[in-house]
């Protein structure tokens, strides 16, 4: 064995960067959910070669000031939290402070950003973790980064990359996603030059599912809004001619986030289940709003997964919603969401 000794900061942030940053697709969604963050209501992202050689994510948000540019790129730094009770009331996607760090110890990353009340906004170009250029530059309000040659320092991450075709199919999967479950906002997705998806961001759930999934599935779809004691949703469930062989089209947000939760989806599934034959699934675009105290976003570095609080409360509550919503009587009961 050899002596124990502390790693240095470029190694350590390498070997973290592993947990948030796995592939083109996790890029994208790190930086999407900071223009989120940031209050954008236009995002473009724009890939090439499946994201690997390059990703551009620009906003129309509120920009970083030019004396905290560095700040956003060091390691558990963050805007949107300052102590561990924040978690508590948390509505941003981000928190942990590790994204752009992470991305930019294993990537070629370029920045620039401009809040409204800056005359000039900031380009910053970072390399594997190291500061090459920062300097100011005229640009609009807002922020651009391009990625480029993710994990060109990490030979053995690179080696696990898909073929660009497939991951571009992950990307596309995502921003899907985040068009369905944001139709509040406008999405342009740009992959090798080609504009995949556009999506108007006028706030009509139903438009959006007609982008992602066609016409027949946004007239197959039939609005839900029922509301219990702290849990609030809304959103479409298909009807049951909808039903599909596989859960890709079962869709859940949770206080904006796209969460997979098998609680809530075996609800849904046997609130379905006289309806839809066995081994068909349903199609729905669920928005759950609850309290934040009585969900744990930050089980997983990437943040895909909750624990709830109450799991059997929470099977009842999407159980009751879509059986109510079968039987015609809608009841919005007054919400408890801002005691
Ligand atoms: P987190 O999102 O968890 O705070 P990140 O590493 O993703 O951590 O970002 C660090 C900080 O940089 C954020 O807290 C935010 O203040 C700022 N930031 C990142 N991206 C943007 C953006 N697109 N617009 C405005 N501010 C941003
Ligand atoms: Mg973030």
């Amino acid at each position: 064995m050899q002596k124990i000794q502390l790693l240095d900061q470029k190694t350590i942030n390498k070997i973290a960067a592993g947990e948030v940053v796995e592939s083109p697709k996790s890029v994208v969604k790190e930086l999407t959910e900071n223009a989120m963050d940031a209050g954008a209501s236009t995002v473009t992202v724009e890939i090439r070669e499946g994201g690997t050689s390059y990703i551009r994510v620009t906003d129309n948000g509120c920009g970083i000031p030019k004396d905290q540019v560095k700040e956003a790129f060091l390691r558990h730094s963050t805007s949107k939290l300052s102590q561990i009770e924040d978690l508590e009331h948390i509505f941003t996607m981000g928190f942990r402070g590790e994204a752009l760090a992470s991305i930019a110890a294993v990537a070629q990353v370029e920045m620039t950003t401009k809040t409204k009340d800056e005359e000039m906004g900031t380009l910053i170009q970072i390399s594997g973790g190291e500061v090459k250029t920062i300097q100011d530059v005229a640009c609009t309000e807002g922020t651009t980064v391009v990625v480029q040659n993710l994990f060109y320092n990490v030979p053995a991450r690179r080696k696990f990359l898909k073929k660009p075709a497939t991951e571009s199919s992950y990307v596309s999967d995502l921003m899907n996603k985040l068009a369905l479950g944001h139709p509040e906002m406008s999405f342009c997705y740009i992959n090798n030059g080609a504009s995949i998806l556009h999506t108007s961001g006028n706030g009509d759930g139903r438009a959006s599912v007609f982008y992602v999934y066609g016409k027949e599935a946004a007239n197959a779809m039939m609005e839900i809004s029922y509301a219990k004691g702290d849990y609030r949703v809304t959103g479409l469930i298909g009807k049951p001619e909808l039903s599909r062989g596989n859960r890709n089209y079962e869709n859940l947000f949770i206080n904006g986030r796209f969460i997979k939760n098998s609680i809530v989806s075996s609800a849904v599934e046997d609130a379905y289940k006289t309806r839809i034959m066995i081994g068909k699934f349903p199609v729905y675009v669920l928005n759950l709003e609850v309290d934040p105290s009585l969900v744990d976003v930050n089980v997983h570095p990437a943040k895909l997964e909750v624990r709830f609080k109450n799991d059997d409360e929470v099977y009842d509550f999407f159980y009751d919603a879509i059986s109510s919503a079968f039987s015609g009587q809608v009841l919005i009961p007054r919400a408890n969401l801002e005691k």
